[in-house]
């Protein structure tokens, strides 16, 4: 009661409070988490998310030795996998509650220059392999009647930059099979979404902003606060654990009615 709050004892409004906190920290128990290049950077931080929730996660990446170093840390699984090899996912059977689509990499070169074989490469990483780990993921989901398909798409899955044909064109492409998942998915329990992200501290941008400073003769601060932050209206990276925190709401049974939608992360840059 307020008489209660005001003599600073706990009041039912704190009670309650503190019972949705220990709700929240189990919430996803007894699910099973597939997270794609879990190993690093953004995957990473949504293993640890959704294992601090409960989950138990399946750490997938081609670095074998980052992936079993963070699933020892979660009392999970690794699953040293490059997923360059398609053949291998066409007649897999994947055991997830979740799936989270995150494994990503980057080519930046104009198109006249821009090689077939990265084109290629980039595509495959990211659109076919979804489509083949969803596909895998889908009859153990429709089986259970539970399933959440979590995509990490990118701002640039919405929205072009010049010099990122290759990115632009798979993330897109990703918002396009996202959607025909939810679809599909709907009647069988199983939600499907991406999760945008702008610009996120990780090696992938790292790298980048090491490569701009060279490209343009500027510090890594002028690329950022010249090129990299100037369209946000936050003007900072955004941290690998604000996104998965997205993402485990995403997972939660409190999301169950999200689903076919595309959540931007990017300090208010696709505002302007
Ligand atoms: P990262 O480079 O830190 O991590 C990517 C992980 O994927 C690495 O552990 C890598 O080993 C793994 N991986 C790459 N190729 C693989 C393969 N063939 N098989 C298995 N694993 C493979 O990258 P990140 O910044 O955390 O990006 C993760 C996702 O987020 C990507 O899809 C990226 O497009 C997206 N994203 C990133 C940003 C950003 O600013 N960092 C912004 C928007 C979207």
């Amino acid at each position: 009661s307020l008489d209660e709050a005001a003599a600073g004892r706990p009041g039912p409004a704190a009670h309650n409070r503190s019972e949705s906190l220990q709700q929240q920290a189990g919430s996803l128990a007894g699910r099973r988490a597939v997270i794609t290049g879990g190993a690093s950077g953004i995957g990473a931080a949504c293993a640890r998310a959704l294992a601090a929730r409960g989950a138990a996660v399946v750490v997938a990446d081609r670095d074998g030795q980052g992936a079993s170093a963070l699933a020892k840390e979660l009392e999970g699984e690794s699953w040293a996998v490059d997923l360059l090899d398609t053949p291998a996912l066409e007649d897999l059977t994947l055991d997830a509650d979740i799936l989270v689509n995150n494994a990503g990499i980057q080519t930046v070169s104009p198109i006249q220059d821009f090689r077939p074989e990265d084109f290629r490469r980039i595509q495959k990483l990211m659109v076919e392999v979804p489509f083949l780990l969803i596909r895998a993921a889908l009859p153990g989901m429709y089986a259970r009647g539970f399933g959440r398909i979590i995509n990490i798409s990118s701002v640039h899955g919405l929205r072009a930059s010049p010099f990122k044909s290759a990115y632009v064109t798979a993330k897109h492409a990703l918002e396009g099979l996202s959607k025909v998942t939810a679809l599909e998915g709907g009647e069988h329990g199983v939600t499907s979404n991406c999760v945008n992200p702008g610009y996120v501290r990780t090696p992938l941008v790292e790298n980048q902003l090491a490569d701009q400073a060279r490209l343009h003769g500027i510090s890594e601060d002028e690329v950022l606060s010249k090129i990299m932050l100037t369209e946000s209206a936050i003007k900072r990276l955004v941290e690998p654990e604000e996104v998965a925190s997205l993402v485990a709401w995403l997972a939660d049974d409190d999301a169950g009615m999200v689903t076919g939608s595309s959540y931007v992360m990017d300090g208010g840059w696709s505002a302007r």
